[in-house]
């Protein structure tokens, strides 16, 4: 397998696994279920939650998410990087209606479907940062170095920036830019279902690798520390790649952001 622009991976756990295994091989606790949100049908009529499913996808099993408002049912897939028979399946059996495409950033794994869901589905695409269009400009040339089916070209329908807001239905998701990774990477955060969509920033017990072309160590540390961690403790974050984990655990555990 060629190596993956995704994470790191501290070097006890390299001995025992390449580059990336190390956050591939679980899948995600949500692929057979979508993480519900809501504690009880019995409470009171209460605002529209976002509810999700992740979905692996690709060699390099990246956490493609369907997020929807559960009022609306209207929902958004964060970074369908291939794998759109599964995506669409999945979002056929959740009886949702997919209204747009979020990206986090440009690699191939996580945009490499873009172009072609979104001209087969009629969708907008949303994100990510305007610092990506070089990895959008090389989806060709990624596709070719780490054996993808060739991608489709895209243009964002709507370029984002830190502070903007997206709308899923009527849940809103707030949009943090996070360099360091790649120059436009940004997240995507619901303070109110308490959950983070954040690429391939962070990872449980990792970070992602800097050593791709826009790529900065200090840069990736600055995101997390002052974009991500203000976020709260609580907050679940959901990888681009392996398990779920939350920003208070990374902050005790985590060997390459612990004690910031
Ligand atoms: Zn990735
Ligand atoms: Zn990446």
């Amino acid at each position: 397998m060629p190596e993956c622009p995704n994470a790191r991976v501290p070097e006890s756990a390299m001995l025992r696994q390449r580059l990336c295994g190390a956050l591939i091989v679980r899948r995600m606790p949500h692929a057979e279920a979508p993480t519900l949100l809501r504690e009880s049908a019995l409470q009171p009529p209460s605002p529209a939650m976002l509810q999700y499913l992740t979905v692996p996808v690709t060699p390099f099993q990246q956490n493609c998410s369907i997020l929807w408002c559960d009022e609306t049912r209207e929902a958004a897939v964060v970074d369908p990087g291939g794998d759109l028979a599964k995506i669409r399946a999945e979002v056929a059996r959740l009886g949702v209606t997919l209204k747009q495409i979020l990206l986090t950033h440009a690699h191939i794994d996580h945009a490499g479907g873009t172009g072609a869901l979104a001209r087969e589905l009629g969708l907008p695409i949303v994100g990510p940062h305007p610092g990506d269009q070089f990895w959008i400009d090389g989806l060709a040339e990624q596709a070719k170095r780490f054996g993808f089916a060739p991608a489709e070209p895209f243009k964002p329908t709507r370029w984002l920036a830190d502070g903007d807001q997206v709308m899923v239905g009527h849940c809103t998701l707030a949009v943090r830019h996070c360099p360091g990774h790649t120059p436009g990477h940004v997240v995507f955060h619901s303070a109110q279902a308490g959950r983070a969509f954040v690429g391939d920033v962070l990872f449980a017990g990792s970070i992602g690798r800097t050593d791709f072309p826009g790529g900065d160590h200090d840069t990736l540390i600055n995101s997390i520390v002052e974009r991500l961690w203000p976020m709260g403790d609580a907050t679940i974050f959901i990888p681009g790649h392996g398990p779920e984990s939350s920003f208070g655990r990374e902050r005790r555990s985590n060997p390459y952001v612990a004690g910031t």
